[in-house]
């Protein structure tokens, strides 16, 4: 039941994939963390195709809170899209991502619930230190956002997850991109509005391990740079361009040679050297023409983000 009709509502979005052992320490800890706040707390699981219990773990507590919105993806359909899910299904005045995992301290919800009181639309949680996490997880993350920043043509707040908040309008904002190789972060920093930060010490996961392979991060890394750049294509032109001026010179030096100065041509090691190099340059051209034909391609088959197999609504969804 709404109790008052008057208390905005904070709707709390949190995918899941296999997180069973995580989702009642984050149930409890995100009533703990709202409790003074003096809003309605909505919360919505997204089960992104889990193999272990965790969607009994979600329905049990929504039996028995009427605010818990239950979304059941019909399979694993990765962390950006079940993100989306629940967005798309966000009945807040302001909505907060937070992994499932722990990793994003409920205890910070307050302070980014001030900032939105403050009159920011988007408020971005950026981490000041991440334990629980490898050096070499460290290292790249480092430089990834690092590079992402300088490369792409808006700028995307760096050491920033996905743990933020967004208000309704640029909640909304967020919701008309549609895009299918979807980099949230980029989508969130995309749609513009009145932005603010606030830093936070990332913990390490509270239990299970990371969800992410190293391919997956891979990927996840390029879709941040191809959808928000085309400096890659733009490098491919500059190098080949570079490398027909070279060959060009380089072709009218030995036709000379052998011309006027009757030189005898050498250089068969100099010769493999350079077949091999060019047509490494131009096989690595394609690939990246191939990789934005290849994300062309997924953006017109039309496809539906998700599927969803299940949904609980809470008690607030038809509120708006
Ligand atoms: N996640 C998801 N679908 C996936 C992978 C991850 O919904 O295919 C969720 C996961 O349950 C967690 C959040 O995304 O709540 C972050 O995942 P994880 O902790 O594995 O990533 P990391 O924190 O290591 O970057
Ligand atoms: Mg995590």
């Amino acid at each position: 039941m709404i109790e008052n009709q008057n208390k905005e509502l904070l709707t709390i979005i949190s995918p899941a994939y296999n997180e069973a052992e995580n989702l009642d320490e984050l149930y409890s800890r995100i009533l703990n963390a709202t409790e003074n706040l003096n809003l309605e707390i909505e919360i919505i699981y997204v089960n992104d195709g889990s193999n272990d219990n965790t969607i009994e773990v979600i329905n049990r507590q929504s039996e028995n809170d009427g605010r818990i919105t239950v979304i059941d993806l019909s399979r694993n359909f990765g962390k950006e899209i079940a993100l989306t899910a629940g967005l798309d299904h966000a009945s807040g005045d302001a909505v907060i991502v937070i992994d499932s995992d722990l990793q994003d301290p409920p205890e910070v919800i307050p302070q980014l619930v001030e900032k939105w009181r403050d009159g920011n639309d988007v408020v971005n949680a950026k981490r000041i230190k991440r334990k629980g996490e490898g050096l070499l997880k460290k290292i790249t993350s480092y430089t990834y956002y690092r590079l992402l920043f300088h490369l792409s043509d808006i700028k995307i707040p760096m050491d920033t997850g996905d743990f933020r908040l967004l208000n309704r309008n640029a909640l909304n904002a967020v919701l008309k991109l549609r895009e299918k190789h979807r980099y949230m972060k980029g989508l969130f920093a995309w749609v513009g509005f009145k932005q603010q930060e606030i830093q936070y010490e990332r913990e390490a996961r509270y239990k299970g391990k990371t969800k992410w392979s190293f391919f997956g991060l891979f990927n996840l890394a390029f879709d941040g740079l191809t959808s928000f750049s085309i400096l890659p294509l733009r490098l491919a032109s500059t190098v080949g361009f570079l490398s027909a001026l070279f060959g060009f010179f380089y072709g009218a030096t030995i036709v000379i040679k052998k011309v006027f100065f009757h030189e005898p041509v050498v250089g068969f090691t100099s010769l493999v050297v350079l077949i091999t190099f060019f047509g490494g340059i131009q096989l690595l051209s394609i690939g990246i023409i191939g990789e934005y034909i290849g994300r062309i391609f997924n953006e017109t088959k039309n496809r539906p983000l998700y599927i969803v197999k299940n949904i609980k609504e809470s008690v607030f969804s038809n509120k708006s």
